[in-house]
């Protein structure tokens, strides 16, 4: 095989390389799949020591042979507190990243003309700001061609109906989704006439009308917008369909699963994505999600950050072997997994994930015509937007009070954006709901577990 060039410069990986290691993993045997990973492992190591200050502190006397084990965990917290010393570039601070991202329209750019920009959307802690340089969108962009699709036949009947891609997404918003696919529209011709984004908060007739009108050959989005829209279709309001439709950013429950397989005539594909990872694992025929091991590390571990071999794991630790702009290295993920490495029937020899969601979270407001569910999602975005909260959460009391807690340098300029945005959204839904800031801070529940987005427990008083 002739070499590929590895980099760009300035660490990037090249589109060239990308798109060729990602196949040619695959084919590679055992042994060469390891030497592979421990390459990939030592290059963003090296870098992160080398041009990241604040790793240069962490790795101080490490030499090239570590362990993985050596290194220490990092979680988002202690990285977001020092961000000018996390990213690799000099010129790159939060503040001047803040500022770009006040702008909305800038969602999809590329900052100082280098990086897209992102907020995690994670469930706990407070979202921090994640960059990708463009070797990180292309080791992207390489997985989602090669893996998204757990046939060959699907990628070519995808092919075949002029790779015609809908999104729904968050929008506006910096989040992964339409931030990357703004941008490949921006550089890629195919993607500028192939691909559209659908914003979630449309409202649902109007969704249905331009996805009519779009007609996608592969849809993908939130498994709790997708059961509306499977809802839709079987009642004949919908008549799209897509050869794939691909859920990501949500735990997909079982019901979702079975209404939209019942509507579309095909089993929906799972994939695990985050903010932080990229695509951490994608589906195979047998529907197993198979973590891409090339580019990321998997480590499940226990509540203490002890090594879980297999079977349930509290967390995980990530390390992304893409992004050399903001080093993500034995990063602390809060999903609960079950992890797996007893081999699959597809012959894929990586271990495979099952990510353990939540199933209680929708919350359920009274509405004029009775009850109306939302998905933390929903109003996770309104808060996520208002970059002046450090942090926040929203907790739904009964007759619809709904408490927001934030911490913000001015509490009631910030507050009073949050209760505009959110009261109108819901209003649009027929609901009137009591919006009011709480004296707490954000904080964890009963069971030590932070949700931006959560009901109160019945028993939980309201303050
Ligand atoms: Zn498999």
């Amino acid at each position: 095989m002739k070499k590929a060039p590895i980099t760009n410069g300035d660490g990037e990986i090249s589109a060239l390389f990308a798109s060729k290691m990602v196949p040619a993993y695959a084919a590679m045997d055992e042994s060469a799949k390891a030497a592979y990973r421990r390459k990939q492992l030592q290059r963003i190591v090296r870098y992160a020591k080398a041009h990241s200050p604040l790793f240069a502190d962490l790795y101080a006397g490490l030499d090239d042979d570590f362990k993985l084990s050596d290194l220490p965990v990092t979680t988002k917290n202690e990285l977001k507190e020092r961000f000018d010393d996390w990213v690799t570039d000099r010129t790159v601070t939060l503040d001047g990243v803040l500022g770009f991202m006040k702008d909305l329209d800038n969602n999809g750019k590329l900052f100082l003309g280098k990086y897209l920009a992102f907020r995690t959307s994670g469930s706990t802690g407070s979202p921090a700001v994640v960059l990708y340089d463009k070797g990180t969108i292309h080791v992207t962009d390489a997985i989602n061609w090669e893996r998204n699709f757990p046939t060959l036949q699907d990628r070519n009947n995808y092919f075949i109906r002029g790779c015609k891609s809908a999104s729904l997404c968050c929008t506006p918003g910096f989040n992964l989704g339409s931030g990357t696919l703004i941008y490949g529209q921006s550089v890629n011709i195919i993607r500028r006439f192939g691909s559209k984004l659908f914003g979630i908060f449309t409202p649902l007739p109007e969704l249905v009308k331009g996805l009519n009108r779009f007609s996608p050959a592969m849809l993908t989005g939130y498994p709790s917008v997708m059961s509306d829209l499977a809802k839709e279709q079987l009642a004949g309001r919908m008549h799209i369909s897509p050869v794939l439709v691909v859920s990501c950013g949500e735990y997909l429950p079982d019901s979702s699963k079975e209404i939209i397989k019942a509507a579309f005539g095909r089993r929906v594909i799972n994939s695990y994505v985050s903010t932080e990872s990229g695509p951490a694992a994608n589906e195979c025929p047998f529907g197993r999600m198979h973590v891409n091991d090339d580019w990321i590390v998997m480590e499940p571990v226990d509540s203490e950050n002890k090594p879980v071999a297999r079977g349930r794991a509290d967390k995980w630790l990530l390390t992304n072997m893409s992004n050399f702009i903001q080093p993500i290295i034995r990063y602390e993920m809060t999903d609960r997994i079950i992890y797996h490495d007893e081999g699959c029937p597809c012959g894929r020899t990586t271990p495979w994930v099952e990510v353990e969601g939540r199933t209680n979270d929708i919350l359920r407001f009274r509405g004029e015509d009775g009850e109306v569910a939302i998905i933390p999602l929903l109003i996770y975005t309104f808060l996520n937007n208002i970059l002046d909260a450090k942090s926040f959460q929203a907790i739904l009391h009964d007759e619809n009070r709904l408490e927001i807690r934030i911490e913000a340098d001015d509490m009631a300029r910030t507050f009073e954006k949050v209760k505009k945005d959110i009261g109108e959204f819901l209003a649009k839904k027929g609901v009137r709901a009591h919006i009011y800031l709480s004296d707490l801070p954000p904080g964890p529940d009963k069971s030590g577990k932070f949700f931006h987005v959560r009901n109160a427990p019945k028993s939980e008083p309201q303050p």
